[in-house]
């Protein structure tokens, strides 16, 4: 018989430990938008081909499901509707209809220029789009599934995928109760091995699982690199009779803090009638060593255009999470033997629009028709599964993607280049200029320090918060004494090669203070064990794994409930 191996990137599970195994006929790792769909879809599916008794499972490491859930977000109902054509007399929760839509371009004197109407370029037109809060979304989804029998375990982390051979056979979830030093404690849990006869990874953004396996697997062979862009959010309080006005709003902006210096922009969305949802988003493949999400986000707040919707209020919620935006030929391999990739994690988003909602719900569906078929045949192989893909290259999902295919590359070329090539593409079907353009991944594009110019905004304790407050804000917490979930493979490069080179960029990229650099010069560093990480405050948001020029940066998961509570972000 073929042996069971686990294979994660690092392991962080104790080694010879005796584990509960759990057998299933589908896993799903990840209760975020693309697997729920998936799983509430493929039941039905299987309850009309006579299969109501097959067992499906779904895994979140969040403590609740939706804690881990971030998004902007208008969505576009269109998967939604798929999934349940009557949503909205379902219940499906929203926050308010679209009703108004611009792109305002921040200047540096402080004023804007805004543009409406026609003026407004096609992607970022929202009517008929609803604005809602993504946690209350997939908190929605979740009540379905289990009403339909589909168990939906949070708090369990999925931590290293099983193999037979190049087979996935499901995934073991992580240990609970390791000390520091990765030592038994007394109330030591030994993950459980999850066998199933398919596993659909849907763990959203850089899924560390994801990860793992689209490299043993090489699924992003011939694919553009992935790109990846921070989006920093917070939910604000302000005063009513500005929340009416705002009231199903979508401001996107443009322009200051990022200027024409790299990809970005903001979003204002008017949430209720006193709440607005509020964000920027900064392309990691920005060539500054300092690069700072958090530093542009606060200074964006800081545009008198900006501070002015938001005087009088108070902030409510903070967090932050990447986006694989890399679009269609950044998109890896979606299926193999015995698995799918579903949502972020098959990199389903338009980022022109900056939306992947109805994207992950669709692959869902897609995913089930596959899944469905390949269950009842009793086949889960590749050549089963492959018929996913398929059906994805005949859907809209495809067509939206491919009229977009270059949009996200374009921006490397320079702003005012990408902003060309994005207008060209509109009139040539996606094609813009060069027929395929492949960028070069984040990682690779960061600069000498030498050259690094961007600044830390002043921070004044209400509108300008610096990150340790605003991570207050995101109710991030882990369990102390655990091993740290973010690993440093090589940390003799970061007293070495990183201070420099690059001067230890993860102290300024990272969105939550976990990364500092306290040391005087490399000896100090060196005789203080290097960079310190405070990995309670990680918010999950996996830009240092993203970022980090060199690679070495592991984002793995930790305990299962460790991490932010995104209550309704
Ligand atoms: C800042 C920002 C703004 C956005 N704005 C919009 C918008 O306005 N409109 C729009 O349509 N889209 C928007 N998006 C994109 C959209 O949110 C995503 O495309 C969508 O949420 C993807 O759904 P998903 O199910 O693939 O992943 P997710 O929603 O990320 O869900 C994945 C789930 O898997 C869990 N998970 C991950 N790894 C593991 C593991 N190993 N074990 C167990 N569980 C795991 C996570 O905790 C999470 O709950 C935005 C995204 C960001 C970051």
């Amino acid at each position: 018989m073929a042996r069971t191996e686990p294979v994660g990137a690092v392991s962080l599970n104790a080694q010879g430990v005796e584990r509960d195994e759990l057998e299933v006929d589908v896993l799903l790792v990840g209760a975020g938008p693309a697997a729920l769909a998936c799983a509430i879809h493929l039941k039905r599916l299987l309850q009309a081909a006579g299969k109501a008794d097959a067992s499906l499972l779904v895994l979140e490491k969040a403590e609740e499901v939706g804690y881990h859930i971030l998004s902007g977000a208008v969505m576009d109902p269109r998967g939604m509707r798929e999934l349940y054509p009557d949503w909205r007399e379902q219940g499906c929760p929203v926050e308010a209809e679209v009703g108004f839509d611009c792109v305002d371009y921040l200047r540096a004197n402080g004023k804007k220029l805004r543009l409406t109407g026609a003026l407004v370029p096609p992607p970022l037109h929202n009517k008929g789009n609803w604005i809602v809060s993504l946690y209350r979304v997939v908190r929605w989804l979740k009540e379905r599934a289990e009403a339909a029998g589909i168990d939906v375990y949070p708090g369990f982390a999925g931590a290293q995928v099983l193999y037979e051979g190049e087979r996935v056979v499901g995934v073991q979830t992580r240990d609970a109760g390791l000390d520091k030093k990765g030592e038994k404690k007394p109330q030591f849990q030994p993950g459980m091995n999850i066998k199933a006869r398919v596993t659909v990874f849907g763990e959203g953004t850089r899924g560390n699982l994801a990860k793992g396996l689209i490299a043993k697997l090489a699924l992003d062979q011939g694919k553009n690199h992935q790109l990846y862009e921070t989006g920093v959010k917070e939910i604000w309080r302000i005063p009513e009779p500005r929340g009416k006005e705002l009231l199903g709003s979508v401001i996107h902006t443009l322009g200051e803090p990022l200027g024409t210096s790299g990809y970005g922009g903001g979003w204002i969305y008017g949430l209720s009638e006193s709440r607005l949802s509020i964000g920027y988003v900064t392309g990691l493949d920005h060539p500054d060593a300092r690069l700072d999400p958090h530093a542009l986000f606060t200074r964006w707040k800081q545009h008198p255009e900006v501070a002015r919707l938001l005087e009088g209020g108070e902030i409510l919620r903070y967090g932050a999470k990447t986006i694989p935006g890399g679009g269609y030929f950044a998109m890896p391999r979606l299926y193999g033997d015995g698995f799918v990739l579903v949502g972020d994690t098959g990199g389903f988003v338009n980022m022109s629009r900056l939306k992947g909602i109805h994207l992950a719900v669709k692959s869902g569906l897609l995913a089930a028709e596959t899944l469905a078929e390949a269950l009842v045949r009793g086949d889960t192989g590749s050549q089963a599964l492959s018929g996913y893909a398929t059906r994805f290259e005949g859907s809209w999902a495809k067509d939206e993607l491919w009229k977009v295919r270059n949009f996200r590359q374009a921006f490397q070329s320079g702003f005012f280049a990408g902003m060309v090539d994005a207008g060209v593409q509109l009139v040539t079907g996606g094609r813009g200029l060069i027929e395929r353009r492949r960028p070069a991944a984040d990682h690779e594009t960061t600069r000498a320090v030498t050259a690094a110019r961007q600044e830390k905004p002043a921070f004044d304790g209400k509108l300008a918060l610096d990150k340790l407050t605003d991570v207050y804000h995101s109710g991030a917490i882990h369990e102390e004494d655990q091993p740290a979930h973010l690993v440093v493979r090589d940390p003799d490069i970061c007293v070495t090669r990183c201070t420099q080179e690059f001067g230890n960029p993860c102290q300024h990229f990272c969105p939550a203070a976990v990364y500092e650099w306290p040391h005087a010069d490399a000896a100090a560093a060196r005789a203080a064990g290097g960079v310190v990480i405070n990995f309670s405050n990680c918010v999950h948001c996996k830009t240092c794994d993203v970022a980090d020029p060199y690679q070495i940066i592991e984002w793995t998961v930790p305990e299962g409930g460790g991490g932010p509570k995104y209550i309704d972000m």
